[in-house]
């Protein structure tokens, strides 16, 4: 079922060439978008998430729910074995980094907080996200 995802490894002047500066921001420079200000935040259309760096699956849409907290939420990922986890302990926190298991794109991070039963929130940047509306 599940196999090792390949990675995609580019330059991040390539990376510079091929994303808008605000995904790029996000996804290589471990930016992090304004609350409520992304495209996807109020999204509520059924269909799939994947990366704005590799297109890689990320989400599927029966995951999102309303956090209230600004940024796209989601319980759980598509596929776990489509994202990758890191402690981050920057800005005086612990929190753990979520990226993209294989362009290694920063998408935001992962808090205890979420809904029953798994208790997640993948709190993601709509800016690291595209949105693929289900067909009907
Ligand atoms: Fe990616």
């Amino acid at each position: 079922m599940s196999h090792a995802v390949e990675k995609i490894v580019r330059s991040e002047a390539e990376w510079r060439a091929l994303l808008p500066p605000e995904p790029y921001h996000v996804l290589r420079e471990k930016g992090t978008e304004r609350p409520f200000t992304g495209a996807l935040t109020e999204n509520r259309e059924t269909g799939s998430y994947h990366c704005a760096g590799c297109g890689a699956l990320l989400f599927a849409s029966s995951a999102k729910f309303d956090s209230g907290c600004g940024w796209p939420s989601f319980t759980i990922p598509a596929d776990a074995m489509a994202i990758e986890e890191h402690e981050d302990l920057s800005f005086g926190m612990r929190r753990i980094e979520v990226t993209c298991a294989r362009c290694g794109g920063h998408l935001g991070h992962v808090f205890p907080d979420g809904p029953r039963p798994a208790g997640l929130r993948y709190c993601i940047n709509s800016a690291s996200l595209t949105f693929t509306r289900a067909a009907e």
